[in-house]
């Protein structure tokens, strides 16, 4: 293996792999019955409340190993919205999450910052993403 060839395995993940990383982690944590589109946008996903669905950005067609970290956390936390919105049914986690939005605005507080689904959401993409890592590594996915 000549050094700039290893260089690129190690600096990129294919979109092969990072679509089959993302499709692991729907399985893992069942929601794979949630609706899931994907769009060209700047975050690599995006819970919709609205729709009740999981958008997956087309944007990075490859994931730089320096991107490894923010992209983990947030399909994390976006699968944690999914999460609830399979728990509630998603017109229902629509109206708990409006509730909470409005809540946090009464009270003087930010709608996300301290919306406790954004809480919870964020706090399962910190507390798992190494663990990811680690697994995504060994199976030679990233
Ligand atoms: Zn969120």
């Amino acid at each position: 293996m000549s050094y700039i060839y290893s260089m690129l395995v190690k600096e990129f993940i294919s979109e092969t792999n990072r679509n089959q990383m993302i499709s692991i982690l729907l399985k893992h944590y069942k929601v794979e019955s949630v609706k899931v589109k994907t769009k060209s946008m700047k975050d690599h996903a995006h819970f919709n409340v609205d729709t009740g669905t999981l958008e997956l950005s087309t944007k990075y067609k490859t994931i730089k190993t320096s991107q490894v970290k923010s992209f983990l956390i947030t399909i994390l936390h976006e699968i944690n919205h999914a999460m609830d919105a399979k728990t509630f049914g998603w017109k229902l986690f629509k109206e708990k999450y409006e509730y909470e939005m409005n809540l946090q605005i009464t009270n003087g507080k930010h709608e996300y910052d301290d919306n406790k689904y954004e809480i919870q959401a964020e706090k399962f993409g910190q507390s798992m993403w190494k663990y990811w890592k680690t697994k995504f590594k060994k199976d030679g996915l990233m």
